[in-house]
């Protein structure tokens, strides 16, 4: 039996449902890679591969586990007939070539479509058309390789809408005038959210660990820059975590002021069975990440179903200001956290799905 840390594998597998779970691995090129397989009801798994340098096996066996279950969710709530996979290529960017890429991509092919891979942390538009020669099951494409492009136009069109949504749940308007938005990481999600909230004439606050990303914006925009660690002394309307995970845990929830959280990071909340419930008890609105950050998956969705018709993927990615309200809405009818709302309402979706079959 395969014991990880003393704990037997079936059992995490099992946890949460996944269906399955794939390690890859090849001596020669350095390559080790973990795919998983949460949920297929609705339809063949879609999510990214990201590489990073993971401090041991158990982390990239969590994230992966974690990443892939979000994208069930995130499927499920956007409205697609897609199930949540996901991949993690464990080590250092620099074992990343041709080879290495092509080899990982054989391993998704050997999955048959039941797994779509996509682009995330560290896999470049090079790496996907390497990837696409290697095997079909593969979406985020560059335009001119057939593709949609980059996603995260339609992802930022998401978080502003969301973000609309629960201004007006909060505030009872959805205009976002004069309300203080600070956004953590002003990458390509980020940037083009500042385009949305200048032309709402919000006060902006960004911060970025890359200077010069920094410099830049606020040379031709009306900007303050905040360092992330200033983040508690700000008093704002909205935080919008738009760089890394795992931002949002006890210390940072017991020092932020702001009455909503909504931003494009996956995996916002340190622990998904606490931090929700702490922001809950603080009266900070948070609108989870699955389902306010879907604009990306709207995106390579179409690409999978071979309906390259950008404007259906903004035009379905405005569903997101429904839905927000729709899962603040049970939230405080119920009494439970935005969190559980917004899983209540994707798995109950997939279970209708899995009566009928
Ligand atoms: P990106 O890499 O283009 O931008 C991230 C930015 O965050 C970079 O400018 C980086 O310098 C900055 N950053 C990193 N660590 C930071 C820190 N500690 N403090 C402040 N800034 C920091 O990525 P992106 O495509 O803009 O995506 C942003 C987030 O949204 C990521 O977590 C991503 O996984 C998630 N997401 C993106 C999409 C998409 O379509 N691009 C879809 C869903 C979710």
């Amino acid at each position: 039996m395969n014991m990880e840390n003393g704990i037997n594998l079936f059992d995490k597998i099992s946890n949460n449902n996944h269906e399955q779970l794939h390690y890859c691995s090849n001596n020669e090129l350095g390559l080790k890679a973990i795919i998983g397989i949460h949920d297929t009801t609705l339809g063949p798994a879609i999510g990214g591969a990201r590489m990073w340098n993971y401090v041991s096996e158990e982390a990239a066996l969590k994230d992966v586990l974690r990443l892939s279950r979000a994208m069930t969710l995130k499927s499920s709530l956007a409205g697609l007939n897609a199930g949540g996979g996901k991949a993690v290529i464990i080590g250092d960017i620099k074992l990343k070539n041709e080879n290495f890429i092509k080899k990982y991509a054989s391993f998704v092919n050997n999955l048959n479509g039941i797994y779509w891979t996509a682009q995330d942390v560290n896999i470049s538009a090079q790496d996907m058309i390497w990837m696409k020669e290697i095997t079909p099951y593969v979406v985020g494409m560059p335009i001119k390789q057939g593709g949609l492009g980059d996603s995260s136009a339609p992802t930022a069109y998401g978080i502003y809408l969301g973000m609309k949504a629960a201004a007006k749940f909060v505030y009872g308007s959805d205009s976002l005038e004069g309300k203080k938005i600070a956004i953590q990481g002003v990458g390509k999600v980020g940037e083009k959210l500042v385009d949305f909230l200048i032309k709402e004439k919000a006060y902006i606050y960004i911060s970025d660990i890359n200077n010069s990303i920094l410099k830049s914006l606020s040379k031709t925009k009306k900007l303050k820059i905040f360092k992330n660690d200033d983040l508690f002394s700000l008093d704002i309307d909205v935080f919008s975590p738009c760089a890394l995970g795992s931002i949002i845990n006890t210390k940072s929830i017991n020092q932020l002021n702001c009455k909503i959280i909504a931003g494009a990071a996956n995996n916002q909340l340190e622990d998904d069975k606490i931090h929700d419930k702490e922001l809950k008890a603080k009266g900070i609105t948070y609108v989870p990440d699955f389902l306010i950050n879907a604009g990306g998956i709207i995106s390579v969705y179409h690409e999978q179903i071979q309906d390259l018709n950008k404007e259906k993927v903004f035009k379905m990615t405005e569903g997101i200001y429904s839905k927000v309200t729709e899962v603040l809405s049970l939230s405080e009818r119920n009494n439970i956290s935005t969190n559980e709302s917004a899983m209540k309402i994707a798995l109950d979706r997939i279970n209708l799905k899995k009566k009928s079959l």
